[in-house]
């Protein structure tokens, strides 16, 4: 097409859907579209609709009739989109329909049936954007804030509160990094498991299917992507129990990055975290019952102010019953700003080295004993690296990137960096696990 793409554009409804209206026509004017006063002008037309009374739903139905009409190629966003079927019942050809305040999923959709005009410098990025992660595995962010107030965390003061993307943009941007070669999508934010509640858990669409902003919902989308699906630090709520099932069917790599942060209840009150150890280390059990290949991660601070060795043994039986997978320990500092600071009792210095050392030794043996039960066992691996010798750098499901262990794979030279393959776990360390290629 050598003219630029015109859309035909009507907008219904109250101020709310005017603004929305005006974002989408401010997205098609940026990336080069035009804008057609008629149907007959145009290439394809959008209509924001209304849904509020019954004369605003006719209204709507009747502009979506005329449309297609007279031109044939119709989107429809906006409220009456969002009130399921009602669209799609009686006019099936429409293009595809999503709820208001989705400028996102109505460019998407636009994309799909007018594709956008060449531009010389957008043209130049590939469609995923710039990743300065290797090409087989990428960082999916999808929320940004945090709505704990973690005594020892400054997050939400820089950041401010939980702000959700929205779910058909996160499943959109997943979809296209499948399609630039990602083998693992790593999905992070500050906090997962919280994921839409400051949108509500509403509702948005891909690829036609309406799906919840939440966490439970936009993992098993994920799933489907028929990538390894890695999900990072998940607050430990309640509802974190709906994903291990989705683990367990091998929606999802059976992975959970949990930051737990202590064990003590008094500690993890001065925290402000939750503070139930008990219960959590029977929904550990439990987890592990329905999805016996999980395995755990988590994070832990010592020397937190007022921690004294009865907390910190605590956390040691804590450890020993939980057996997690991998462990990470801090020793608190102060952030300049953090509430921590005012607390009383600071944990001198060489306590804190003291105690941190005695945690990791502890748990070097849990993580090398829960390694142990590997030897023997077949393993699919996704190759980082090649190095000289000819030997596999990779990752089984159990380890994340950068954080965690790898699997060295003797004899891996034919493998290549971003394939899968299956291996044999002839050895391991308190870290990583040595295999061969089958
Ligand atoms: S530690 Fe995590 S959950 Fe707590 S306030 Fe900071 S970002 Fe939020």
């Amino acid at each position: 097409m050598n003219r630029e793409p015109k859309i035909g554009f009507v907008s219904l409804g109250c101020p709310k859907a005017l603004v929305d209206s005006e974002r989408i026509l401010t997205r098609l004017r940026t990336e080069g579209y035009g804008v057609a006063p008629t149907y007959e002008a145009a290439d394809l037309v959008v209509i924001n609709t209304c849904g509020f009374i019954d004369a605003a739903v006719t209204e709507s139905l009747e502009a979506i009739g005329e449309a297609l009409a007279g031109n044939g190629k119709v989107i429809v966003t906006g409220c009456l989109g969002a009130k399921g079927d009602v669209v799609r019942d009686l006019h099936p050809s429409v293009l595809a329909v999503t709820g208001p305040h989705a400028c996102e999923e109505v460019m998407a959709a636009i994309h799909t049936h007018l594709p956008r005009p060449h531009d010389p410098f957008l043209d130049l990025t590939p469609p995923q954007g710039v990743k300065l992660t290797p090409r087989h595995y990428a960082y999916l962010k999808i929320a940004e804030g945090c709505n704990h107030r973690c005594t020892f965390c400054i997050i939400p003061q820089l950041r401010g509160d939980l702000v959700s993307r929205p779910v058909g943009e996160v499943l959109r941007e997943a979809e296209t990094l499948v399609r630039a070669g990602v083998r693992e999508l790593l999905v992070i934010s500050q906090d997962t498991s919280a994921y839409g509640v400051d949108l509500r858990y509403r509702t948005g669409f891909w690829n036609g299917r309406p799906f919840k902003t939440r966490m439970t919902p936009l993992a098993a989308a994920l799933g489907e992507l028929g990538v390894w699906i890695r999900l990072h630090y998940v607050y430990p709520y309640p509802h974190v129990d709906e994903v291990v099932p989705l683990m367990a069917a091998g929606k999802l790599v059976p992975y959970l990055d949990v930051p737990l942060q202590h064990a003590s209840p008094r500690i993890l009150k001065a925290m402000k975290r939750p503070a139930n150890t008990g219960d959590t280390l029977e929904r550990i059990r439990r987890w592990r019952e329905i999805c016996p290949e999980l395995t755990l991660r988590s994070t832990f601070i010592v020397g937190f102010p007022g921690e004294t060795e009865q907390d910190f043994e605590r956390l040691l039986e804590f450890l020993a019953a939980a057996k997690l997978d991998r462990v990470g320990c801090f020793t608190y500092s102060p952030v300049a700003g953090a509430a921590a600071n005012q607390l009383p009792d600071p944990v001198p210095e060489a306590v804190k080295q003291e105690r941190q050392a005695r945690l990791m030794a502890a748990q070097a043996k849990i993580s090398a004993e829960r390694l142990r039960r590997k030897i023997g066992r077949t393993l699919t691996v996704l190759v980082d690296a090649i190095d000289e010798q000819g030997t596999a750098i990779a990752r089984s499901t159990a380890d994340a990137p950068e954080i965690d262990g790898v699997v060295y794979v003797e004899g891996g030279s034919a493998l290549r960096v971003g394939e899968f393959a299956e291996v044999r776990v002839a050895d391991t360390d308190e870290h990583d696990l040595y295999a061969k290629r089958l």
